[in-house]
């Protein structure tokens, strides 16, 4: 059984609509694929009535969190949450508020960069993303296509890298208010590529243990970002604090090189997921 729990569609900043994603998961091999958009919860539908027979699609998302240490700026985290219900109405609320949030930090992101004469609009951008959730891959495709820089790992690694003066950060949520949120609906909250060092900060292991403390579920160990040494030290702290250990590949199409199933979960961490979360269910093709 082949099971890849973290993939994003067009619906965010992926390039997949929610149907090629799923058919793309099938061509794969995979036997279980779940669409864990930014923020989101519109790619759900789509990707049920398009799923192939003998997959099994689990609905979920990637909400984007801050973790607060007690003596330094705030670290951008990531949550996935899978099974829960859509209409709870807090974390619909603040899936909005994320969004709009994206919106004014993408605008002011771009309207930096054209008035220092990069040829990009904000306009265009927002229009191009089809009313989907915008970030930072939508401005870095756009910033290839003006002929800015060469590819989008060029523009990641500098106008739009976390360290550059167009950089603007989100106001996201609190993420031990977003484990919370995400259980008050019946979902699974697990921490997306925790040790994803080339991305900026990465918490601590005392985050680690708190986030578990507020309702943590499980820990994301096998990710295209990670390092062999630091997977080994998230699955042995997941076993300690009793968490789930998730392995997927955060799949974005062609806006990253990584493929579908690069990295995949084990099918009895799987089924304790299954176990977990109440507030929707998987779907099978
Ligand atoms: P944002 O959420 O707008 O801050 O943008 C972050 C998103 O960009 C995340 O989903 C990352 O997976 C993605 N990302 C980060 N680095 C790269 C890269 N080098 N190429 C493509 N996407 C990236
Ligand atoms: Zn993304
Ligand atoms: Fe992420
Ligand atoms: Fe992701």
């Amino acid at each position: 059984m082949r099971i890849d729990l973290h993939t994003h569609s067009s619906v965010s900043d992926g390039t997949d609509t929610p149907a090629d994603l799923v058919a793309a998961a099938a061509a794969a091999g995979l036997d279980v694929v779940a669409l864990t958009d930014h923020d989101t919860t519109d790619g759900w539908a789509a990707a049920r009535a398009a799923c192939p027979p003998g997959l099994v699609l689990v609905p979920g998302m990637e909400l984007s969190c801050r973790w607060f240490p007690a003596d330094d700026r705030p670290i951008s985290v990531h949550l996935l949450a899978y099974l829960f219900d859509p209409d709870a109405p807090e974390l619909a609320a603040e899936r909005a508020r994320l969004r709009a949030e994206r919106l004014t930090r993408g605008e002011r992101m771009v309207t930096a960069l054209a008035a220092d004469g990069f040829p990009v609009s904000w306009a265009a951008i927002v229009a191009r993303s089809g009313g989907g959730v915008v970030g930072r891959p939508h401005v870095a495709r756009a910033l290839v296509e003006a002929g800015v820089v060469g590819s989008v790992d060029e523009a990641f690694a500098g106008l739009l890298h976390h360290t550059s003066p167009y950089y603007v950060a989100k106001a996201d949520t609190d993420v031990l208010d977003g484990i919370a949120l995400v259980r008050a609906a019946g979902g699974v909250p697990v921490f997306a590529h925790g040790l994803a060092r080339s991305r900026g900060r990465v918490v601590g292991d005392d985050a680690l243990a708190a986030m578990a403390g507020a309702g943590l579920l499980g820990l994301e160990v096998d990710h295209p970002d990670h390092a062999d040494a630091d997977r080994a030290h998230l699955r042995s702290l997941a076993a300690d604090l009793g968490l789930l250990a998730t392995g997927s590949s955060d799949y974005h199409g062609t806006n990253k090189r990584t493929p579908i199933a690069a990295c995949t979960t084990d099918p009895g961490q799987y089924e304790r997921l299954l176990t977990l979360g109440s507030g929707s269910a998987p779907s099978a093709g």
